[in-house]
C-alpha cells in the first residue's frame, strides 16, 4: 500500500458524546481534499479515556481500515498524545486536530493546499472564539504575548496544536524526546518555511474542556521552561536589588547612629529579612523547577506506554520513531 498523503492525528481524553460527530465530519472531509482522494488515515490517540471513548473507536476502526488507534495505558496528557499519533502518521502531510470539533475540519482542506505551495508548516490561528469563557481567553491572550518575549523563539501568537506538519518536519519531531513537552513550541523551534491560515474557534461540540486551571498552570510552566533561562537569570536581578538595597539601607542606619545615636530600627531589620528571605525562597523554587526537570530527563523513561493498536503496521513506526524501539 502506498502511504497516505494526508495524516490526521486526533488526541482524545473522554470525547464520546462528540465521537460520532467527530466520524461524521471527519468523513465528510475526507471524501473531499483536492489530491489527495482516498489517500488519507486517521490516527486516533486514546489518552487513558474513562468513559465509552476507547469501545467507541475501536468499533470505528473495524468498520475503516483508515482510522488507526493507539491506546494508552493511562492518561499521559494532551502533549504526549500528540506526540504518540505523530509517532505513528506515515502520511506526507501530518495535521494535528483537537477532538472536540473546536478546530473545524474544513480547515484542513486549506492547510491541505498551503502545504502543496511548498510550506512545511501550516499553523492555525485563532480569529475569534466560541464558547470559551472570558477567563480562558484573557489568560491566553496574556500568556501566548508573555511566551513570545520571553523565549526568544518566535512562537506565533493565538496558535494551538491545530496545524500541519511535513514530513521532514515530522522527521524532527520523532527525534525530540523530551518529556516536558511544549509541541507548539518546538514546532516553531524546528524551523523551516511556516506560515499561517486565519480560522474563527468554534465552541466544545459537547463535554467541557479536559483543561482546568491548575493544567493550564503546568502546561505553561512546561512551556516557558523548556524555552527560557529567563526565570533562572531573574536570581541574578533580584540579588542585585537586594544588595543594593541593604547598601542604602546600611549607609542610612549609619548616618542615623551616628547624628542621633540611636539603636538601628528594628523595621530596618524586618524588611532586610523579609526581602532576603523572600528573594532566596522564590529563587529555590525557580531552581527546583529546573532542577527537577533535569532529574525527569536523565530517567530517560518512554514519553508514553502504548496499551493497545488497531490498524497500525510495524512499517509505520517507521525508524525515527524512538519510543516503540526503545
Ligand atoms: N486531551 C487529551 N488528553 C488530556 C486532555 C485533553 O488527549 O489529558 C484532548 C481532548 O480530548 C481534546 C484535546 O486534547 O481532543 C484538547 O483538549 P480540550 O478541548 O479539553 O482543551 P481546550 O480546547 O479546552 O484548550
Ligand atoms: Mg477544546
Amino acid at each position: 500500500m502506498t502511504p497516505p498523503q494526508l495524516s490526521l492525528v486526533i488526541p482524545i481524553f473522554n470525547e464520546e458524546e462528540t465521537i460520532p460527530e467527530l466520524d461524521r465530519r471527519l468523513k465528510q472531509l475526507l471524501g473531499g481534499v483536492p489530491e489527495v482522494g482516498d489517500a488519507w488515515e486517521v490516527v486516533f490517540v486514546d489518552d487513558g479515556s474513562r468513559d465509552r471513548s476507547r469501545e467507541l473507536l475501536i468499533g470505528l476502526t473495524t468498520r475503516e481500515p483508515r482510522y488507526k488507534l493507539v491506546a494508552f495505558s493511562r492518561n499521559f496528557g494532551h502533549q504526549m498524545a500528540i506526540t504518540a499519533g505523530v509517532d505513528r502518521a506515515s502520511g506526507d502531510a501530518v495535521v494535528v486536530m483537537d477532538a472536540d470539533l473546536q478546530d473545524p475540519p474544513e480547515v484542513v482542506v486549506e492547510m491541505f493546499a498551503r502545504f502543496r505551495e511548498g510550506y512545511d508548516v501550516v499553523y492555525a490561528v485563532r480569529r475569534k472564539r466560541h464558547g470559551e469563557t472570558w477567563f480562558k481567553k484573557l489568560t491566553a491572550a496574556l500568556f501566548y504575548r508573555f511566551m513570545r518575549t520571553m523565549t526568544g523563539v518566535d512562537i506565533p501568537v493565538d496558535t494551538g496544536d491545530f496545524r500541519l506538519m511535513s514530513r521532514p518536519v515530522v522527521a524532527v519531531m520523532r527525534a525530540l524526546r523530551e518529556h516536558h513537552r511544549f509541541v507548539r513550541g518546538l514546532v516553531a523551534w524546528v524551523g523551516f518555511r511556516q506560515v499561517a491560515v486565519h480560522y474563527d474557534r468554534e465552541a466544545r461540540f459537547a463535554g467541557e474542556t479536559k483543561y482546568p486551571l491548575k493544567r493550564m498552570i503546568r502546561f505553561a510552566l512546561d512551556a516557558i521552561t523548556s524555552f527560557s533561562v529567563v526565570p533562572l537569570r531573574m536570581a541574578t536581578w533580584l540579588g542585585v536589588m537586594a544588595g543594593l538595597i541593604a547598601v542604602g539601607t546600611g549607609i542610612w542606619a549609619a548616618v542615623e547612629k551616628l547624628l542621633s545615636g540611636t539603636v538601628p530600627g528594628w523595621t530596618t531589620l524586618m524588611v532586610a529579612v523579609a526581602f532576603g528571605s523572600s528573594a532566596q525562597l522564590l529563587m529555590t523554587g525557580v531552581l527546583g523547577e529546573y532542577v527537577g526537570r533535569i532529574y525527569e530527563e536523565i530517567k530517560r523513561r518512554p514519553l508514553y506506554i502504548v496499551e493497545r493498536e488497531v490498524n497500525l503496521t510495524p512499517s509505520d513506526a517507521r525508524p525515527e520513531n524512538v519510543d516503540s524501539a526503545r
